[in-house]
């Protein structure tokens, strides 16, 4: 019996005349990843990719890619299936044998059918209604329930054969990577940035990553971390380089002639200064954050336009509207939560002040800024930065 992945369009279905272009992305997305795993030759019709393995002894090789497909933004739907010929006989053999360890003993079933082959001589209730009898003759433990059932058969009828499933998932949905054009994602060790890289990705964005580190009041051990979660990121993405940044001179500065008040205000004026300049040699658009409205001093409306007004490119903050309690279950549910609860500490929390200002006036930062030598600040921080890239399938 042939075993396929069936994978279908989330909302590419409602682009016009732009759909080729989303589904050429979409399926370069799932070669890359069918090539890492084996001989898999992948295709589009319909609004659906099937990938289909080539080999023998291929069902380990199609559990991988199915994990694999869990990842590809763009699928609204996703599942394992039998493939077989296009007629009853065959469909109703299929069904039983494919779906005999898959449905829990006592399970209620309901039969679906679909023909997007409209010439099928069988209309699609006739369809059900024979594979479901036939399921259910072979499996006197199962009962019908067409309106709350525990597994549904699904049988499609297609181009070139049929399918037959019982477990269709959601896939990733979004849009494809990629389709919405580059950002550049404020990466730091914390739970919220890599979600809100997540978010951004799943809505087409490709991210470069930059991270901000102050050695050696930051470790070796936190930029480690935040290599990990960038490795973990490419999960979704396949590939994410991250620019490394160092503040140490800034923040020393800061701590030096500034009012402690204003501290991280300061700070974070220079990393979006900083983030602007990486973003335009690396041709993002837009910088991404993982800032959530009023969730610490510096993420107060007042405090957020401050710092904002120093970008030279629009700021996208996914993360704005979210609880800390949502933004941890995405963090669980893409898997890197328990990365960023590792406990090393980030540059934002070096110096920082006991009572920073949460209404800062615009005019007061400034003149604190005036009290240091900004440019050349800028500069030596800016000819510090290095490059590391992230590949998904790297040792
Ligand atoms: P996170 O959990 O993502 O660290 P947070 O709630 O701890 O966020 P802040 O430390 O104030 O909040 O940082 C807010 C945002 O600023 C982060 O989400 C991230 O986008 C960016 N940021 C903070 N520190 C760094 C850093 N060291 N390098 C790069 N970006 C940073
Ligand atoms: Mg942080």
């Amino acid at each position: 019996m042939k075993e396929i992945i069936l994978c279908k369009y989330g909302e590419i279905i409602l682009k016009g005349a732009n759909k080729a272009s989303f589904e050429s992305l979409l399926l370069r997305e799932v070669k890359r990843r069918a090539k890492a795993i084996g001989n898999f030759s992948v295709r589009y019709m319909q609004s659906t990719v099937f990938v289909e393995p080539l080999d023998k002894n291929s069902e380990e090789m199609i559990d991988d890619m199915y994990d694999q497909i869990r990842h590809v933004f763009g699928f609204a739907g996703i599942c394992k299936a039998a493939a077989c010929e296009k007629n009853m006989d065959s469909i109703i053999k299929t069904a039983v044998e494919y779906l005999q360890d898959k449905i829990p003993r006592g399970a209620a079933l309901r039969a679906e059918a679909r023909r997007s082959d409209k010439k099928f001589p069988l209309s699609s209730p006739e369809i059900a209604a024979e594979v479901g009898g036939a399921i259910l003759d072979a499996r006197p433990d199962l009962k019908v329930d067409l309106k709350h059932p525990d597994v549904t058969v699904r049988i499609e009828i297609r181009d070139r054969e049929a399918y037959i499933h019982a477990g269709q998932e959601k896939g990733a949905g979004g849009i494809p990577a990629g389709s919405a054009g580059k950002g550049l994602l404020l990466l730091s060790g914390g739970i919220d940035s890599p979600v809100a890289g997540y978010m951004m990705m799943r809505r087409g964005l490709a991210l470069d990553a930059l991270h901000f580190e102050s050695f050696p009041y930051t470790s070796e051990l936190a930029r480690e971390k935040v290599m990990t979660l960038a490795s973990e990121l490419t999960e979704f993405s396949g590939k994410m380089r991250v620019h490394v940044i160092s503040l140490t001179k800034i923040q020393e500065e800061i701590r030096d002639r500034c009012n402690e008040e204003y501290f991280t205000l300061i700070l974070r004026r220079f990393m979006m200064r900083l983030a602007s300049m990486c973003a335009a040699e690396n041709y993002c658009s837009v910088i991404v954050t993982g800032e959530s409205l009023g969730q610490v001093a510096s993420q107060t409306l007042p405090a957020m336009c401050a710092t904002e007004a120093v970008a030279e490119i629009p700021v996208f903050r996914p993360c704005i509207g979210m609880d800390k309690d949502d933004i941890v279950s995405t963090a669980r549910a893409i898997g890197t939560f328990e990365t960023s609860i590792l406990p090393y500490e980030d540059c934002c929390t070096v110096f920082t002040p006991k009572h920073p200002k949460t209404r800062p006036e615009i005019e007061k930062i400034i003149a604190e800024e005036a009290k240091l030598d900004y440019d050349t600040l800028l500069n030596e921080a800016w000819e510090s930065r290095y490059c590391v890239i992230k590949n998904q399938f790297e040792a």
